[in-house]
């Protein structure tokens, strides 16, 4: 099997996009964005055996290489459009690509975005590469540098299930539903696309929770110039957690474990208006904290200062 060949038989897919005036077959893509739109641009690249376990099913490889990046188009506020993959493969297994794909276009469907290019190479290990491009409104894209003194802290979801699902894959336990659904948080993670688009309107900052809330919480409040406050009872910690570990263990794979594709946003405290939202998308959103003057990011227990400072998941020390 050719590149040519791989491409046409797992890439190539019909679209009913107007937008895309040349799809996939020529040497780019040409779209038209919506013309009162701004475009926003996202990538991220996946690494075999450093950002997923080479034992991976390929269809959740596929679905998880769409949905950190769509987490970063949430994060901006903007609605997802179309994709690039640019894959390098070790040998063109069969059985591989038609799960990776069969998983790539079930994140791609489930949340409207189009394949529309890319590049497949041979390669000494398996590297995924996702680019998307989003369009948002002028002006309402969220950033990471808004947050203000007297904003509360928010977040959505549930965090700490993927870090714990990624720990048991590395090291194994005993079979049971919780087990199955922590895997499965980071198998299939959430992107939480509308909530972004959502809370554009009034959010004054965002981040995706990728590496850890504790560390992408502090780069948020480090972008906005300002400090925080956590107040660890308030973190949203699944049934599932923490029926399996220790307090201490939940607490630790929620700051510092990442995968969680959350979003954590600062906004008026007006905790109507976000429940409410909540509501309506049928997404938890829970009040952990809140934005004060100064630096840093002081962890609260029950009320009482608690000594907590991990570091996020960091590619080179
Ligand atoms: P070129 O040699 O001009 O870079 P390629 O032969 O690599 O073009 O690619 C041919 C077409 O297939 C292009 O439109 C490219 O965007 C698309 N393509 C290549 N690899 C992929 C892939 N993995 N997924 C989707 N489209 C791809
Ligand atoms: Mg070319």
């Amino acid at each position: 099997m050719d590149e040519f060949e791989i491409i046409r038989r797992y890439f190539v897919r019909a679209s009913s996009d107007s937008d895309i005036r040349i799809p996939i077959g020529d040497d780019g893509a040409v779209l038209q964005p919506s013309p009162d739109h701004d475009l926003v641009s996202v990538v991220d690249t996946l690494v075999s055996g450093v950002h997923f376990p080479e034992s991976l099913e390929p269809a959740d490889v596929g679905y998880r290489s769409v949905v950190v990046n769509l987490s970063d188009v949430a994060a901006m506020g903007a609605r997802p459009r179309w994709m690039t993959l640019a894959l390098t493969l070790r040998e063109a297994s069969h059985a591989w690509l038609e799960r990776f794909a069969q998983g790539l276009f079930e994140a791609a469907d489930e949340y409207a975005v189009t394949l529309v290019g890319g590049d497949t190479t041979r390669g000494s290990e398996t590297v995924i590469s996702v680019q998307i491009l989003g369009d948002v409104r002028p002006g309402s894209a969220l950033t990471r540098s808004g947050a203000a003194p007297g904003d509360g802290i928010f977040v959505t979801g549930c965090v700490g299930d993927a870090a714990a699902g990624l720990s048991i894959l590395q090291s194994g336990a005993a079979d049971s539903e919780d087990v199955d659904y922590l895997v499965r948080r980071f198998a299939r993670p959430s992107a939480r696309v509308a909530v972004g688009a959502a809370i554009a309107e009034f959010a004054h900052a965002a981040i995706d929770v990728s590496d850890g809330l504790y560390g992408d919480l502090e780069k948020m409040l480090l972008a906005s110039g300002v400090a925080g406050s956590l107040e660890l009872s308030k973190l949203p910690l699944s049934p599932q957690l923490t029926r399996l570990v220790k307090r201490d263990d939940a607490l630790q794979f929620a700051l510092s474990g990442g995968e969680d594709y959350e979003l954590c946003f600062t906004a008026d405290p007006d905790a109507a208006a976000i429940e409410e939202l909540a509501e309506h998308l049928g997404v938890a959103i829970s009040r952990i904290g809140g934005v004060n003057e100064g630096n840093g990011i002081t962890c609260l227990s029950d009320g009482r200062p608690f000594d907590y400072s991990h570091p996020g998941y960091r590619h080179f020390h």
